[in-house]
């Protein structure tokens, strides 16, 4: 039986939207090529708040995260963790050979300002890389309080891997002075996996010039000048199945629910599980940082996540374990990209039958 997914990625995609990935396809070089790629870049860069260069990597998000630290850490990086995904980011860097300390709090706390402050005031950091929201923890960072402590630190390139928040909750990159800001389409976007996007500043731009070794596929300054040179194209071939996907949903994301009623339908069905967790079970996050795309619930009754997941099957819906070490310990709901709060109280109504709660 097809299951409805509420796992963090991949997410439901709509089927209008999973037929445009089976558009045919045109030449990578063509004009027509141009176009669809500089639509999908000005639509993007409103669903950012930017306006930056926006990149496209057939990648998954991890791509483009690997892609900044190495193209833009000119002395060092700090990286902070506040969970699987900040680790991630520690692991890109060392496996790049890019100097790099990992600043990490316990999971289900957040990056803070003072953190941040505390960190750069050494001087030894010219890169930050932040996770906005932590897929394994439920965790939200505080960005707009973090952007003020930036404003000390003109020189310092901001990194955000938005990858499971972009498209479900407003992120302001210019406001914020993002430097780098990144996703994947397989989350809060509604697309199937394999395409990544970023917006790069002026800023990173330059700090790229100066780093000799910037790899090849994942060189973020030899994309940013290619699409500038050639009209929005690419120096490989991308997926242009995802770029049709893309454009249609991000039409659709824009135009036609538009983002303001998106982000408040995430909001909504956040509150909504929330609700629900801490009625039958409890939030595993700190509760001054939830997040508002998916909700990771601490295993109070100590369930057997795996078994009500077989259960929640044969009635065609999965949700996700805990991620990593806090398997069985915390279970996860995902409320993202085209999720009605209808199909959440659905889910809650027959997690409450098969738990008998
Ligand atoms: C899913 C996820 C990633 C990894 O993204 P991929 O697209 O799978 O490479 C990174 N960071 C966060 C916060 C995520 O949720």
């Amino acid at each position: 039986m097809r299951k409805k997914l509420f796992i963090p990625g991949p997410v439901e995609v709509r089927e209008d939207v999973l037929a445009k990935m089976a558009t045919p396809m045109i030449g990578h070089r063509s004009k027509d090529a141009s176009a669809l790629q500089r639509d999908i870049s000005e639509l993007a860069q409103k669903m950012f708040y930017t306006k930056n260069q926006i990149i496209l990597s057939t990648t998954s998000g991890s791509g483009l995260m690997e892609g900044s630290v190495r193209s833009c850490t000119r002395k060092r990086a700090a990286v902070f963790s506040i969970g699987a995904f900040g680790d991630r980011w520690y692991e890109m860097a060392q496996g790049n050979n890019v100097p790099a300390d990992k600043i990490k709090v316990e999971e289900g706390q957040a990056t803070t300002p003072e953190m941040v402050d505390e960190a750069l005031a050494t001087g030894k950091y010219d890169l930050i890389t932040i996770t906005h929201n932590e897929t394994s923890s439920g965790v939200m960072c505080p960005v707009e309080a973090i952007a003020e402590v930036m404003k000390k630190y003109p020189d310092v390139i901001w990194c955000m891997d938005t990858v499971s928040s972009m498209g479900g909750t407003k992120i302001d990159v210019d406001a914020l002075g993002v430097d780098i800001c990144i996703t994947s389409t397989q989350k809060c976007i509604g697309l199937p996996p394999g395409m990544a996007i970023c917006s790069m500043s002026e800023k990173a731009v330059n700090a790229a010039k100066e780093v000799p070794f910037r790899g090849y596929y994942l060189d973020l300054l030899e994309l940013y000048n290619y699409i500038q040179k050639k009209e929005y194209q690419y120096p490989s071939t991308p997926s242009l199945s995802h770029m049709f996907a893309l454009q249609y949903q991000l039409h659709r994301i824009i135009d036609e629910e538009g983002l303001e009623n998106r982000f408040a339908r995430h909001l909504q069905m956040a509150q909504r599980v929330r609700e629900w967790a801490k009625t039958y079970f409890d939030l595993f996050a700190d509760e001054r940082y939830l997040s508002n795309t998916l909700t990771v619930i601490k295993n109070t009754h100590g369930i057997n996540v795996g078994d009500l997941n077989k259960q929640l099957g044969e009635v065609g819906l999965t949700l996700a374990n805990g991620y990593g070490s806090l398997k069985e310990k915390t279970f996860r709901i995902a409320h993202m990209a085209d999720c009605t709060l209808a199909e959440v109280d659905e889910l809650l109504g027959h997690i409450n039958r098969i738990l008998g709660l």
